[in-house]
């Protein structure tokens, strides 16, 4: 499938999820953050929000993408772009496959997981798959989870730090 988004337009998306991912530490919670948009062509329309509530609600299928995409009512309509700031898990990626999203980008990869982009679905399956694209302000969504760490010295990070691929 052809790229949805351009560079640019892949550029504002992670920062607009870099946004969600602030709040979602402003709120006790992680790092993690998201946005869903309608592009076409170089119209833009962010339909949807969220950050991992996690931590604030005590549900742990409150990821980023899950919070948004629950968010995201009826079809839209035109192609539709998922931007977050780390690599999506299976139940997020099976999500955005439900939604028909059309792409999928992030900033870093979750190199302990299984994440998205070492899934491999079957051609003749149900849903379409989506494109995947990472490595979009990755260096940023690195110092984000840099400093988020750094403030909790003395905790037990090591599923976090294992997820990020940093043990
Ligand atoms: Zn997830």
């Amino acid at each position: 499938m052809p790229s949805v988004s351009s560079p640019e337009q892949q550029e504002f998306l992670i920062g607009e999820a870099i946004r969600e991912a602030h709040l979602g530490v402003e709120s006790g919670g992680s790092p993690i953050g998201c946005v869903i948009a309608r592009v076409e062509g170089a119209d833009l329309t962010i339909l949807a929000r969220g950050f991992n509530e996690g931590k604030l609600t005590g549900n742990a299928v409150s990821h980023a993408e899950i919070v948004a995409l629950g968010r995201l009512r009826n079809s839209p309509g035109g192609p539709v772009v998922l931007a977050t700031t780390l690599e999506p898990c299976l139940m997020c990626f099976g999500g955005c496959l439900c939604a028909g999203v059309s792409e999928i980008i992030y900033a870093q990869p979750a190199l302990g997981d299984f994440g998205a982009s070492r899934v491999a679905l079957p051609a003749d399956g149900l849903y379409a798959t989506a494109n995947l694209v990472g490595g979009i302000r990755e260096v940023e969504c690195h110092t984000m989870w840099r400093e988020w760490m750094a403030e909790r010295e003395g905790e037990d990070l090591s599923f976090i730090r294992r997820l990020l691929g940093y043990e």
